[in-house]
């Protein structure tokens, strides 16, 4: 089993010991300079890019505004084709749904496709609990649950790892699962590669339950489409005779045609391909081919909440390409574990303080875990405006505190960590509101200049530790301006 998110330290204190360990900051910066190199030179083919980013947000826009005739459109389209919809408020209910859907079948273990919502909520976990074995088969998520790991990267959630260590994990783990790892096994990937698809390949042979999400629902015709680079999805999703897909309800698109959009952007913007080498598509069930059953589970888990929110909603517009990440300075140092979520770099630092509420302090500190560059905005193929999202929320967070979850129901808290702040922005509004009393302040602390703290004490030490305080004039303005124009003052 994985290890989980469960309990971790806010992000400046998880950073601070991500930023410290040498090895980890190799793999990042190596794995991340070049996946963004090769999406640049992906994307740089396409005359027309900015017009196919351009069609992706506003296909998403639409689609987000009318979700709710969406949503009731795919169900019927879904039932139509001889699958069942089912529908999960939160992580408790969707994890409920499937492990009832599993013993169903009478089967104690299932084979899953990488899957970014039942990480979300905790699948694996909650699935052992009633006693099924959950195998991941994508190669990096078979890495992260042998290595009893948690997942850093939406794409390549082993990126913290090298090819000496996977070896390494390899070697020791794998007999507990199932077919141990070749005694001579080396870590060039071939090798590698190789260890785990004989492992894999006894596990596709008996599994009876397959699991998997989606990176797209058409509602037009009920289709879920499925894209990969490695074929463990495609048997995942035709070997079993039973499929459940987990899927957030802002995955869907209303048509084919918009379909179309996203297939060529996504590829290109996360392993900067022009297309994918397997996607797979599915509608409903059919007696001659793949699963004879097929169950999907929509997904809300805090996203209507998100929608309500007419700034932070673009982040439902979100493919998972994983592009904003690779080009973030913070998660190149911080790496993805900081992030206490599945969701790391700069999506992770707005989408999940809207789906979990910021009660915690690790979700209140995520949206003040980036520099603002705005790289993350330039690379994003559905145009979300992160830092504008991450300013929002930071403003939501000083402004009312911590919002909190009741239920399905997310609600602001009084702050108390901000109390300071907003007690010197009453006294900046009120010596404003004095011309006075601001005239006499700025002379007083002109001539004391000379005795001013370098830095400022108590709670301000941590922020003039690393900040040079701004030196004082030795002059006010107004004073200065009297003096050079003729005794008038200034406006
Ligand atoms: S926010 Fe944009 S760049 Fe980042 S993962 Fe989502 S779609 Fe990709």
């Amino acid at each position: 089993m994985s290890g989980t998110f469960v309990g971790m330290p806010a992000f400046p204190e998880a950073a601070r010991t991500a930023v410290d360990d040498p090895t980890l900051r190799g793999n990042l910066r190596h794995a991340t300079h070049t996946i963004r190199a090769k999406r640049a030179s992906a994307v740089a083919e396409l005359a027309d890019w900015a017009e196919l980013r351009e069609a992706g947000r506003r296909i998403k826009d639409h689609t987000l505004r009318h979700l709710d005739r969406f949503l009731e459109q795919l169900e019927a389209s879904v039932t139509a084709a001889g699958g069942t919809v089912h529908w999960a408020e939160d992580a408790e209910e969707a994890n409920r749904i499937v492990a009832a859907l599993v013993k169903e079948t009478g089967e104690s273990e299932v084979v899953k496709v990488k899957s970014m919502a039942t990480q979300e909520i905790g699948l694996n976990e909650a699935l052992q609990a009633e006693g099924i074995r959950a195998y991941e088969t994508d190669l990096a998520e078979l890495i992260v649950q042998l290595g009893k790991d948690r997942p850093s990267h939406i794409l390549v959630p082993a990126i913290h790892r090298n090819r000496g260590e996977i070896r390494d994990i390899f070697t020791h783990e794998m007999a507990a699962w199932g077919r141990p790892a070749p005694e001579d096994l080396t870590d060039t990937p071939a090798d590698l590669a190789e260890a785990a698809r004989l492992h894999l390949r006894e596990k596709f042979l008996r599994a009876k339950v397959g699991i998997s999400g989606a990176n797209f629902m058409v509602a037009e015709t009920g289709t879920l489409v499925v894209v990969e680079s490695e074929g463990n999805g495609r048997m995942c999703l035709t070997l079993p005779q039973t499929l459940i897909s987990v899927v957030g309800i802002e995955k869907i698109v209303p048509t084919w045609r918009d379909l179309e959009v996203f297939l060529q952007t996504l590829p290109r913007s996360s392993t900067a391909e022009r297309m994918n080498p397997y996607t797979s598509m599915w509608t409903g069930t059919s007696d001659e081919d793949g699963p004879r059953a097929f169950h999907l589970v929509l997904l809300d888990n805090g996203r209507t909440d998100t929608l309500a929110d007419q700034i932070g909603r673009q982040a439902l517009r979100c493919i998972r390409c994983s592009a904003c990440l690779n080009v973030c300075p913070v998660y190149e140092r911080a790496g993805g574990h900081a992030y206490g979520s599945v969701y790391p770099g700069p999506i992770g630092a707005i989408l999940t303080p809207q789906l979990r509420g910021t009660a915690s302090e690790i979700d209140a500190s995520l949206p003040y875990a980036s520099s603002l560059c705005g790289a993350c905005y330039e690379v994003c193929p559905v145009a979300i405006d992160i830092p504008e999202v991450l300013v929002h929320l930071r403003e939501r967070i000083v402004q009312g505190g911590p919002a909190v979850r009741h239920g399905n129901k997310v609600v602001l808290r009084p702050a108390r960590g901000h109390a300071a702040e907003r007690a010197a922005m009453r006294a900046a509004a009120w010596a404003f509101g004095h011309p006075g009393a601001l005239r006499t302040g700025q002379r007083l602390a002109a001539r004391s200049r000379r005795l001013h703290p370098r830095t400022l004490p108590g709670p301000g030490r941590a922020w003039s530790a690393t900040r040079d305080l701004p030196a004082m004039p030795a002059e006010p303005f107004r004073d200065w301006w009297q003096r050079t124009h003729g005794g008038k003052d200034a406006k």
